[in-house]
């Protein structure tokens, strides 16, 4: 039978939204809506689901079946907790499989004869259940893959002894600091090593022809934004230890985009590569790359700031200086009943030429002014409306004191900083105080930043990293 590559990319990207699985829409996944997802599909009765063990914390780890082909294929997602974006994907690739078009019946129809394919959404759901990398013993399991002290860690290591898939796929987030050149990574592939001299043997140079194969299917939708994955080896992750068991295993890397802080376009991205890549395993397709291709993918680097402002004149240390200011914003561990709290912070302060930020302003000709508190108090944080907010900013006040300060809610993202009325201290300019300053013309604020977000105040105008930002309602 001739096996011709049926996964046109510009079809499966125009179709993620019909198969995306609508119940997952924002990156914190709970236990409770996987597995009741997982009882649909099976019900379906297109995808075969079981469960396949327990975690550290006694919530079940699934197995989904599809296909009856050959070639055996393993995908795990989510090994760490806070990595879910391709577990999202996975669901959308579900409905995928179990859907009865006509438009990819034939993919459809390759896939189930040629591939027996066994995924494990979610191998770490206590991890995901509190939003943190390791499980609930505090162990990463992506380095347990030698001594397997995880209960997690060994049930992979068993799926693998009693499936011993030719093709693996090893599928995490990376940190929204890796960039290509100055470019978001939105995705990058490896084919991690399985020793330190990065050898390629036949199975390892059939994942490096996959990488290379799917950097180019996605470059008409992330130009420049993809690349490799550092792929240095690393013996006791799972990664290098099913390569070297002799799987060909990619590492897929979920990266960030500009203002997509719930990972839409990169869920998108991942739903493409997922396919495309099994299309590949199916027909060959990816064989006919050379495999040099994947060493000239260019390598992600770390180091993407959230902002850098650029040609300020400031203050520091008593002494007025030309300065560039790097902020980044992480989200913070704890997390409120509405959400995770963002600090956007300085990280560097200097001369900054060659590096890169997601958002870069220019203050040449513009002053710079710390944020002001403005001097009376309100009592309620409802008191306070779009209007007012940008009256405040406009005339450089950032941070706002209020008497009934609201404990437990998350503020962060506010175009304000509220701060109790009792513990207020005045805006700083220095490594690690939260950035929060005006950008003036004429005494008029041009630009905000206001907890390391950008507002722009000229023209009225909000103008945001995130669409929380413009939106005052949740007060
Ligand atoms: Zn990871």
């Amino acid at each position: 039978m001739e096996k011709n590559y049926l996964a046109p990319s510009a079809a499966l990207f125009a179709a993620h939204e019909r198969f995306k699985e609508s119940k997952l829409s924002k990156p914190r996944l709970k236990h409770h809506q996987l597995v009741d997802l997982l009882t649909d599909h099976s019900l379906g009765g297109r995808l075969e689901v079981a469960t396949v063990g327990r975690s550290t914390e006694n919530r079940s780890i699934a197995r989904v079946v599809f296909g009856q082909g050959p070639i055996r294929v393993m995908l795990w997602s989510q090994m760490h907790g806070d990595e879910p974006t391709a577990t999202m994907a996975l669901f959308d690739i579900f409905n995928f499989l179990a859907a009865e078009d006509q438009q990819f019946a034939a993919l459809r129809q390759q896939l189930a004869s040629q591939l027996t394919l066994w995924f494990i959404p979610a191998l770490n759901p206590d991890g995901a259940e509190r939003f943190t990398r390791e499980n609930a013993q505090g162990i990463d399991i992506n380095r347990d893959a030698q001594r397997l002290q995880t209960l997690e860690g060994q049930l992979l290591e068993k799926i693998r002894k009693d499936f011993d898939p030719q093709y693996a796929f090893n599928l995490h987030d990376q940190n929204p600091r890796h960039h290509l050149d100055g470019k978001a990574a939105h995705m990058t592939f490896s084919a991690p090593a399985y020793n330190d001299n990065k050898s390629l043997n036949k199975s390892r140079t059939a994942a490096a022809q996959l990488c290379a194969h799917l950097f180019e299917k996605l470059a008409p939708w992330a130009k420049g934004h993809v690349g490799r994955y550092d792929d240095s080896h690393c013996h006791r992750c799972f990664g290098d230890h099913f390569q070297r068991e002799g799987a060909s295993t990619i590492l897929i890397e979920s990266g960030h985009k500009y203002a997509d802080p719930d990972k839409r376009h990169i869920r998108r991205l991942n739903f493409v590569a997922i396919l495309e890549a099994l299309a590949a395993i199916a027909s060959g397709e990816h064989e006919k790359q050379d495999y040099k291709a994947y060493r000239e993918m260019p390598e992600n680097t770390d180091g993407l700031h959230d902002l850098i402002i650029r040609n300020a004149r400031v203050e520091l240390a008593g002494r007025p200086c030309l300065a560039d200011l790097a902020i980044d914003i992480e989200s913070q561990k704890e997390e409120l009943a509405d959400g995770f709290e963002y600090r956007g912070t300085y990280v560097k302060i200097g001369d900054l030429s060659g590096q890169h930020a997601y958002r870069e302003l220019d203050a040449e000709g513009l002053d710079f002014v710390l944020g002001k508190t403005f001097p009376s108090a309100i009592e309620q944080i409802d008191e306070l409306n779009e209007a007012n907010v940008l009256t405040l900013l406009d005339m450089g006040y950032t941070n706002l004191r209020v008497k009934a300060f609201p404990k437990g809610k998350n503020t962060s993202l506010l175009p304000l900083t509220l701060v109790d009325a009792q513990l207020h201290r005045p805006c700083r300019l220095a490594l690690g105080e939260q950035a929060n300053f005006t950008l003036q013309k004429n005494g008029k604020a041009q630009w905000a930043v206001v907890n390391g977000f950008v507002l722009q105040i000229a023209g009225n105008d909000f103008v945001d990293f995130t669409k929380n930002k413009l939106n005052l309602k949740h007060l």
